[in-house]
């Protein structure tokens, strides 16, 4: 947070000086947006096609860019450079910027500078959107002015431009926190670390560690840190490194002196004093892993000062994310779940812990160096059949089929639930959890939600 004077100055300063953003997306389009507002001359790159949506605002607000190539020369003109986190540190562009000693920053470090209100950022391998989306929800319920942003609808810069809010609850990605200088959030949250897009952390699981953590690098004794007390590549990184906010962790296994904690199957909040927040039971989101992204949200609502009662509503009547553990239909007795955002091994882990009878489990995608073991114990515990649903299934196959009695290819969500249909009885669950992402037969996630509830409500 700043002041107004030094809001202004950091604007005066930066009349007229020009803003490079490279990638027309959402944080892209969001910068430009604010960019000009603040007096930037604004020029934006992408080397690829820009959508006709954002196009048309880039005309429509009279900013100049270019697709299909980034000219070097102009872009090494700039004074300050916004990538968009969908582009990796190594592309030429970007180390020529680096080479000349042109700052190239994220657009949540861009657009923090010109907010007063107050930031909660959101990070983590697993959870990330849950957990937004549950605090956000707690905080309007509670009647705070606050927005929602950063990887969950619009970006986090355009809010600052258009709209005035207290509070803004931001999903926070790695390669967003890997641009950052001075971005602070008054409270941080790591859901959980797990390997994932080590593609662009040159495979070691270390820097990505790093990248997550660097979150909370610029806090102050006066901002806090929430965490997974239970995950121990956190804790174990906090022995090693010192951070200077205060730190709250959450745990579902150990009784915290400072934290959220479960005690008789009820959640209680020790920070200060300590209170009572509901049981779990009336949680509306089901399973452990929900259990602890409810946790973090109402420990940051209550550092708030959300009043306990609206944390326990809110977190009663929540609607859960599309696509996540979401119930679509019982038919037959049997109840469809569509969990297409369960693009990694961890996320499937705790779907599968979430299920309460015998489940048919849809599984597969393109895999990004799963090991499939760690599921075993669960698999054996509550899964009866397998049906594949991807382009190459060899490792699902020769994993499992030794352990369960049923393992079935298909090759399209309509297929896979026709499968699922007819080996289900009643009481069993089907489970879309692919623990892959879902690029070899569906634009995305979603598309492979969508066609899977398609499918469940045409049976
Ligand atoms: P993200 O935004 O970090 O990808 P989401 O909330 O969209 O997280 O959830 C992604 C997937 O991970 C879903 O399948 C969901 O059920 C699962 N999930 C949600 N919260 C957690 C958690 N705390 N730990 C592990 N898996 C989780």
């Amino acid at each position: 947070m700043e002041n107004e004077s030094n809001r202004q100055s950091s604007i005066v300063n930066h009349k007229l000086k020009q803003l490079v953003v490279l990638g027309a997306g959402e944080s892209g389009i969001g910068t430009a947006i604010l960019g000009k507002q603040k007096g930037y001359n604004v020029f934006v790159s992408d080397k690829g096609t820009i959508a006709k949506k954002y196009k048309k605002v880039l005309l429509n607000n009279d900013i100049s860019f270019e697709e299909g190539k980034h000219t070097e020369a102009k872009i090494l003109e700039a004074a300050i450079v916004m990538k968009s986190p969908g582009i990796p540190d190594t592309v030429s562009i970007v180390t020529a910027l680096k080479q000349k000693g042109i700052s190239v920053i994220s657009e949540i470090e861009f657009a923090s500078k010109y907010t007063n209100g107050v930031v909660v950022g959101i990070t983590g391998s697993n959870g990330k959107t849950t957990t937004t989306m549950l605090l956000h929800h707690i905080l309007k319920k509670e009647n705070f002015n606050v927005s929602m942003g950063g990887n969950i609808g619009k970006s986090f810069a355009q809010q600052v431009a258009e709209v005035t809010s207290n509070i803004h609850v931001l999903e926070l990605s790695s390669f967003q926190l890997d641009g950052i200088e001075t971005f602070a959030p008054h409270i941080a949250i790591i859901t959980n670390i797990t390997p994932d897009h080590l593609d662009r952390y040159a495979n070691k699981f270390e820097n990505y560690i790093s990248s997550k953590f660097r979150i909370t690098e610029n806090q102050t004794e006066k901002d806090f840190l929430i965490y997974d007390y239970d995950d121990e590549v956190i804790t174990s990184w906090l022995k090693k490194n010192k951070v200077k906010a205060t730190l709250v962790p959450f745990s579902i296994v150990e009784e915290l002196e400072q934290g959220v904690y479960l005690k008789n199957k009820q959640i209680l909040i020790n920070y200060k004093t300590t209170h009572k927040v509901m049981g779990i039971s009336t949680l509306a989101l089901k399973g452990k892993h929900n259990t602890k992204n409810a946790m973090a949200a109402a420990m940051a609502a209550s550092l708030l000062k959300v009043r306990k009662e609206t944390i326990r509503e809110s977190l009663e009547d929540f609607e859960g994310a599309e696509h996540r553990l979401e119930s679509v239909l019982k038919i037959n007795g049997v109840q469809y779940i569509n969990d297409s955002k369960a693009t990694n091994v961890n996320a499937t882990f705790y779907a599968l812990d979430s299920m309460q009878s015998p489940t048919v489990w849809i599984v597969g995608g393109v895999d990004k160096g799963n090991d499939y073991l760690d599921l075993m114990p669960l698999v054996r515990e509550k899964v009866k059949a397998i049906i594949c649903l991807g382009v190459d299934n060899q490792k699902i196959v020769q994993t499992f089929y030794n352990v369960v009695d049923l393992v079935v290819e298909t090759v399209g969500a309509e297929e896979a639930v026709k499968v699922a249909y007819k080996i289900a009885e009643k009481g069993d669950t089907v489970l879309l959890s692919p623990a892959c992402a879902s690029f070899d037969l569906f634009e995305n996630y979603e598309d492979r939600g969508n066609k899977f509830k398609k499918a469940v409500r045409e049976l």
